[in-house]
């Protein structure tokens, strides 16, 4: 049986060889008589998974020494809080938006700390990025959040901003939710990144927090325990009972990631660089038949849309339904837009194959002649 191709953009889909060794060890972990799901987290078996899983991802993502790395819960919304309770010193933030997630990030912390929103995209509808030199960032901020990969509005950051280069001396925090693994990041430009894993890490219930150890403890008196990044990273995130199967799941796709290679035996790539140069294939296909249409249109600027999440609009939109409908009888699910912009979406994260968007491309132009 093949399944048919997921496009989701969240919880989204995962390698069937993930998925299908989960199943294998679901009633007998490895031997030890037991589903992970019953383990205790602080048992020999579980302490393996977990030390392999994150091992495993600092290795693929090149994660220096001098950072952490946490098993966190209550997704990147919780972090819109979290942040600002570890980093802000109840003094200032400054917020870069360029989409619906860095939009409600900038909202969460006003709650925690003042915030100035020092470049918006809101001008373009969220379709661009604001240059670099417009960027009014404060001396004194805590720190400075950006949302690298806008997964509704398919806007993606293609490097980090060099902050010390626009003058601030402040921590850059990175929203990568739904990108993270999906290319390298520069950590010698980054303080603390964050992402909820259910978009391209596993399944939803666990967040991925790295952060530079000078920035831990510095939580504010009234931040929980349990999210004080300092008491979760002296803990090895193990301060309260962390999602244990979300982990072994994550870890899973982790080692997924590492058997990736893509060329041939010179110009071999491994893990996420062999990952990383399919997601720019799989995004140049999607890009191509959509400005080489008559009848879909994306409107998001050529240097920045997102690799992992791509909107896209019917030039007749009386036909979405038929659309979507078709789509699903191939096998191919979830392309409805988010709500907030409508249309279609899909989402060609890690784990959606070269040929998931080849038999999109090949429904849309069918579609398109059929309607023409
Ligand atoms: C999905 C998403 C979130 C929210 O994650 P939750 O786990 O639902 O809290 C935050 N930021 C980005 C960029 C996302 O894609």
């Amino acid at each position: 049986m093949t399944r048919p191709f997921n496009f989701s953009a969240g919880p989204a889909t995962l390698p069937e060889e993930v998925l299908q060794q989960a199943a294998a060890e679901m009633l007998d972990w490895h031997g030890s008589g037991m589903s992970v799901m019953e383990m205790s987290h602080r048992g020999k078996e579980f302490t393996s998974i977990y030390e392999n899983a994150e091992a495993d991802f600092r290795a693929l993502i090149a994660v220096p020494k001098h950072f952490k790395i946490l098993f966190m819960q209550g997704g990147g919304l919780a972090e819109n809080a979290i942040v600002p309770l570890n980093l802000s010193r109840g003094a200032s933030a400054d917020f870069v938006v360029t989409g619906s997630w860095s939009e409600k990030s900038q909202k969460e912390a006003r709650r925690y700390c003042d915030v100035q929103i020092a470049a918006t995209n809101e001008s373009s509808g969220h379709t661009s990025l604001p240059p670099l030199a417009s960027w009014k960032l404060r001396r004194n901020a805590s720190y400075v959040h950006i949302c690298t990969n806008e997964t509704i509005n398919g806007v993606e950051f293609q490097d980090l901003p060099d902050l010390k280069a626009l003058g601030s001396d402040a921590p850059l925090v990175i929203d990568f939710s739904s990108h993270a693994a999906s290319r390298q990041v520069d950590w010698s430009r980054v303080g603390l990144a964050f992402g909820g894993a259910q978009k391209n890490l596993g399944p939803a219930g666990v967040t991925l927090v790295v952060i530079r150890e000078d920035l831990l403890g510095h939580a504010l008196p009234a931040c929980p325990s349990a999210f004080d990044y300092k008491i979760v990273a002296d803990n090895h995130s193990m301060y309260n009972t962390p999602p244990t199967y979300a982990i072994y799941i994550a870890g899973l796709t982790f080692q997924w990631l590492k058997r990736q290679k893509e060329g041939e035996a010179e110009n071999e790539v491994r893990g996420v660089a062999a990952v990383e140069r399919r997601n720019i294939a799989k995004a140049k296909l999607l890009y191509d038949a959509i400005d080489h249409s008559q009848l879909y249109l994306n409107n998001v600027s050529r240097d920045c849309r997102s690799r992992m999440n791509v909107p896209f609009f019917l030039r007749d939109e009386s036909r979405n339904e038929a659309f979507l409908a078709g789509a699903k009888t191939r096998g191919l699910l979830q392309l409805k837009g988010h709500k907030s912009v409508g249309g279609m979406r899909a989402s060609i994260y890690n784990a959606m194959p070269l040929a998931g968007v080849e038999a999109l491309v090949d429904y849309m132009q069918e579609f398109e002649k059929k309607h023409a």
